[in-house]
């Protein structure tokens, strides 16, 4: 559902990334074996005293041209109190107060919101001193912090946790499949909304969503409702921010958070490029259900292996994600276009899929039958049962002897085991090992 943004601001080398990567860091952890899922990030979710939030490093941001830093700045913090609930603010205590940091505390004064000063680069007691000299920004406390050794990064969190705000839910009722779609410029993503809802254009004054801005636009199809997230996200207000890649980047993954399945769309003219790994791989750690929707299907020439080809390609680029399934379609000429939505109804009903502590269990005795679970060092993996824990995503706790026993390899096989027996078509599953003998 909504989460809180959270923005760490502050000119360059006062330590963002450094401190966004520690407050991100087990998250980054889970996908860094994942082959093509980004590193160079902006953008990731965290929770903290039990309240999850968004968390951006609008360092990522840059605008080329003269006074590059100056501009950079100012679209970061511009970018910030837009989008943000909480602003961190960030200087460095080695450095004291500069006269950027005095630029981003004018822009972050008249905000609004709730500004917290963190001062990095407190890596011993004695640098502690330095950081009184920041009461004079006028941001109240501030919060001394290392990125480094990670101290004061606990206070940090504290902090925003206490100033994060209530968000409400979304307004629409379960039974409503929230569709998000997400690509590079050009691959004709508004010409697909256009043509699956049938008009010429796309009405933009519909339903405010909750997230401040989002435009969502609600329509029905064969007695099934659906909502298309933020579509209008393409929308062009001028900012200059706006025009960078990776504030695109987070827009696309504020659309991604709220929905429920995400269709990734692609060029079929111009094949997989890097981006496209890095959108998909965001829906896949947000754990939303995928669809690949090849478009301009119309503009490729083909012959018999041709769609094959290029599903193979997909399946090789997206290791991680074979559970989503593949649509070729065209949204000009609307060839296959009927073939959309029944797909995306069958992936949103299988993300809410709950399956009975029962039938999983037989099929995991099953898996264990064939193929008995690892040894290491002479002792056995036991696996005692397996239960499914929530949805959205499907998530399965195995519970064993002694999760340490537990491959990567062999949760792989559970799962396809999960999946031939219970479809689960795509939907990411969770896994994961808890210990109870
Ligand atoms: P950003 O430009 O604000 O995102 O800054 P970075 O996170 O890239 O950090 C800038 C430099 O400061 C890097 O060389 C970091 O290793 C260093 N740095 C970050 N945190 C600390 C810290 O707590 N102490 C010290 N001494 N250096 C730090
Ligand atoms: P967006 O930036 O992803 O929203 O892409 P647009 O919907 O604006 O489309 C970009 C360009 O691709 C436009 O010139 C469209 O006419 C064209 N386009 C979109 N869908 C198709 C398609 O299915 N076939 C062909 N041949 N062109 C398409």
């Amino acid at each position: 559902m909504a989460r809180p943004v959270v923005a760490i601001v502050g000119r360059p080398n006062v330590g963002k990334s450094t401190i966004f990567n520690r407050i991100i860091g087990d998250r980054l952890a889970i996908v860094e074996d994942k082959p093509g899922i980004t590193r160079d990030r902006i953008y990731g979710t965290s929770e903290w005293n039990g309240k999850p939030f968004s968390i951006i490093d609008t360092g990522g941001i840059e605008i080329d041209g003269d006074d590059m830093i100056l501009k950079s700045i100012r679209a970061q913090a511009e970018l910030a109190i837009e989008e943000a609930d909480v602003i961190v603010f960030m200087c460095d205590a080695k450095a004291g107060i500069t006269q950027s940091d005095e630029e981003v505390g004018n822009l972050l004064y008249r905000s609004g919101k709730p500004v917290l000063l963190a001062v990095n680069k407190v890596d011993n007691l004695a640098r502690m001193d330095h950081i009184y000299e920041f009461y004079n920004l006028g941001f109240g406390d501030p919060i001394g912090v290392s990125g480094s050794h990670g101290t004061g990064v606990g206070d940090l969190l504290d902090a925003i946790t206490e100033h994060l705000p209530e968000l409400p839910d979304d307004e629409y009722d379960e039974d409503v499949i929230r569709v998000a779609l997400i690509g590079r410029p050009n691959v004709g993503k508004s010409s697909l909304v256009n043509a699956i809802l049938g008009e010429e254009r796309v009405i933009v004054s519909n339903v405010a969503g909750t997230t401040r801005d989002a435009i969502d636009t609600p329509f029905e199809k064969d007695g099934q409702r659906y909502v298309l997230i933020d579509t209008a996200g393409m929308r062009k207000r001028g900012k200059v921010y706006e025009s960078t890649e990776k504030y695109s980047v987070m827009r696309a993954m504020k659309a991604i958070e709220r929905a429920d399945v995400v269709l990734v769309v692609i060029n079929g003219e111009e094949g997989i490029i890097e981006q496209d790994k890095h959108v998909a791989g965001y829906a896949y750690e947000a754990g939303k259900a995928t669809v690949f929707v090849v478009n301009k299907w119309d503009a490729v020439e083909k012959d018999d292996k041709t769609m094959h080809e290029f599903e193979k390609k997909i399946r090789d680029h997206f290791l991680f994600m074979t559970y989503a399934p593949i649509v070729f379609l065209s949204a000009l000429t609307k060839q296959r276009l009927h073939k959309l939505l029944p797909v995306v109804q069958h992936a949103a009903e299988q993300h809410a899929r709950r399956v009975a502590t029962h039938l999983l269990n037989d099929v995991v005795s099953d898996a264990i039958a064939i193929n008995p679970p690892p040894t290491d060092k002479g002792r056995r993996m036991r696996i005692n049962y397996v239960t499914q824990v929530a949805v959205k995503p499907p998530t399965i706790v195995v519970f064993v002897n002694d999760p340490e026993l537990m491959h990567f390899s062999y949760e792989r096989y559970l799962e396809n085991k999960i999946r031939a027996a219970f479809d689960f078509e795509g939907t990411p599953i969770r896994i994961f090992t808890r210990r109870k003998s």
